[in-house]
């Protein structure tokens, strides 16, 4: 965990580096953001789009993904990878979406969280992007950063989400995340993090390190 000063400097960094980062997920409404954050498990966002662009034009509504042949849809997101799994999640979603919400997404965690295919990450996502509500979304990228920075010594991704969480404030939280994901992709990548341009490295004890 990071004191208040430094925390806030890492956000002015952030802020300055990643003004605009927002979610790079193409999507209109918080229905087809939740497939595409569905498909883009082990999948770039690029290739999502590109499935999406066709996937949206012939399923429209959650009613459409309920009562699509299996077979169909894993055709139809085939190239995103894991399809079989995938098709089975966005199906069961559909239907979940239709029986308990009359095919509208929920606006809230816990709901959320119990539908087919959506972890906390996924409905973090969707609550912070698609309905505005505050959610700090923990993927790979976030947790990774958290951990070289010193802002959460955990590796859980949800004890990590509550670190964040108790260090940075709410209005935050979801500029935070798509900030951290465009600095993980650019800069601070898993095997090797360009430390040297990195303009949070004089923040940063994972970075100093590796300059010693
Ligand atoms: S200094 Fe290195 S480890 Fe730290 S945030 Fe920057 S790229 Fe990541």
């Amino acid at each position: 965990m990071r004191n208040k000063s430094e925390v806030n400097k890492i956000l002015a960094a952030l802020d300055k580096e990643y003004h605009d980062a927002w979610c790079t997920l193409d999507h209109r409404d918080p229905l087809q953001l939740l497939v595409a954050t569905i498909l883009s498990a082990q999948c770039t966002d690029e290739r999502v789009n590109l499935v999406t662009a066709d996937l949206f034009k012939k399923y429209k509504k959650a009613a459409d993904y309920a009562n699509a042949a299996l077979t169909d849809l894993e055709d139809d997101i085939r190239s995103t990878g894991f399809f079989r799994n995938k098709a089975k999640s966005i199906n069961a979603l559909g239907q979940a979406l239709e029986e308990k919400y009359k095919g509208q997404v929920p606006d809230k965690l816990d709901e959320l969280v119990k539908l087919p295919g959506v972890g906390r990450k996924t409905a973090n996502v969707v609550l912070g992007t698609a309905f505005n509500i505050p959610g700090l979304a923990v993927d790979t990228h976030v947790s990774r950063f958290a951990g070289r920075t010193g802002l959460s010594n955990n590796k859980n991704a949800v004890k990590i989400e509550f670190d964040l969480m108790n260090q940075i404030p709410k209005k935050k939280w979801v500029k935070f995340s798509h900030q951290v994901i465009a600095h993980g992709r650019r800069i601070c990548k898993a095997r090797k993090p360009d430390c040297p341009i990195c303009p949070l490295l004089e923040l940063c004890p994972f970075g100093q390190s590796s300059q010693r």
